[in-house]
């Protein structure tokens, strides 16, 4: 596995070729180290230290980064393989239903080509305020603060053309000029694939407690998800779990249930990559308009299949991630589960 490369604009190309499964042997191997290896990277350097070859520039803007973060205790990056497998709808849903159960949550949708927050939580006509080095985030139900490129460009259908040194610096700001306060966790949508944004969130944000991957159940999805196991893997960022969402239709008329795209190949890539499974998220006719017209919260409020399964998988990654925080603060280290047991935990 190597080092996370040092921050700065992405390099093009970076991880071309770089991706490495290794046999069943080497990866529990892999799994076994690299897991003490990425916690103890990523968490127990709160205040980051100097780089090789680091300019004073540099140092001095990771370290006001560090510090501007600090008052966040949880920090999760939602990836995907693919586009429209649910993602931006799943880091909604995971920063709606996290602020529904009493927790200060800050959400922030660094798809600068295509940003859907906005859309999914009824905030398009949302603007941010503030001066130089200090925006105020927009604010959705339940005290959410959320920040995304929708708020800030002049018209809805406007592109963005821009390379990734740009982009990078663009994330940087959101992080970093943004007043987050003092939150339980930071959702982040990250748009699909391996490029620039997924790159530059995973090197600014040093000390994240790692990422959750999207995918639905069908192989095109599922080898994609590989990449972004690696992708993580590569960065030294946790994988925190594996959701399939779109697995399985339940008729709303005769309650016949369908696999559209088949089910089980998340769960199945979790367990032969190593990695916790956190669940399954069926196909609701609901959840489309809920989406379209903003009204994502009260979807989640509700309870239609898809709400109560994103309920349960929210909660899975919550207790999750919570217990690691009660044990590093019992000084146990890590709170890393076995892989493929999340779920299981509760018998689901
Ligand atoms: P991505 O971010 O992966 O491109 P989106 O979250 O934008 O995907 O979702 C794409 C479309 O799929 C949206 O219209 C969304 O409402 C819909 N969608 C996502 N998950 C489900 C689901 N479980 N059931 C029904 N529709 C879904």
């Amino acid at each position: 596995m190597k080092a996370a490369q040092p921050p700065g604009p992405p390099v093009a190309g970076r991880l071309i070729g770089a991706s490495h499964e290794g046999g069943p042997n080497e990866r529990k191997h892999m799994d076994e180290e690299g897991k003490h290896r990425e916690d103890s990277h990523r968490k127990s350097h709160p205040s980051p230290m100097r780089k090789e070859g680091e300019s004073d520039r540099d140092f001095e803007e990771r370290q006001a980064l560090a510090r501007r973060l600090s008052g966040i205790k949880h920090k999760i990056l939602v990836l995907s393989g693919k586009g429209g497998v649910g993602k931006s709808t799943v880091a909604a849903s995971l920063a709606v239903a996290l602020s529904q159960s009493d927790r200060r949550v800050g959400l922030l949708d660094i798809d600068l080509h295509g940003p859907s927050i906005p859309t999914l939580l009824g905030l398009v006509e949302g603007r941010v305020t503030g001066a130089e080095g200090s925006i105020q985030p927009a604010q959705a139900a339940d005290g959410l603060k959320v920040m995304s490129m929708g708020f800030l460009l002049p018209k809805r259908d406007d592109a963005l053309i821009w390379r990734g040194p740009l982009k990078y610096k663009m994330i940087q700001q959101f992080l970093r000029d943004v007043e987050w306060g003092e939150l339980d966790y930071l959702i982040v949508d990250s748009p699909p694939g391996t490029g620039d944004e997924p790159l530059s969130i995973g090197q600014l944000v040093e000390d994240a407690d790692g990422a959750v991957i999207v995918t639905t159940p069908q192989a095109l999805s599922i080898s994609d998800v590989r990449k972004s196991v690696n992708f993580a893997r590569q960065l030294n960022l946790p994988v925190l779990g594996i959701i399939e969402n779109m697995s399985g239709f339940v008729c709303p008329e005769c309650g016949a249930e369908v696999d559209v795209f088949g089910s089980g190949g998340g769960k199945d890539m979790a367990a032969d990559m190593g990695v916790p499974f956190l669940g399954t998220i069926p196909i609701d006719a609901a959840m489309v308009p809920a989406g379209d017209k903003g009204e994502l919260p009260s979807y989640l409020a509700g309870d239609s299949p898809g709400a109560r399964a994103f309920g349960s998988v929210i909660e899975r990654l919550a207790r999750h991630v919570e217990q690691g925080e009660r044990d590093s603060a019992a000084g146990r280290g890590g709170g890393a589960e076995e892989p493929g047991t999340a779920e299981e935990e509760d018998g689901s």
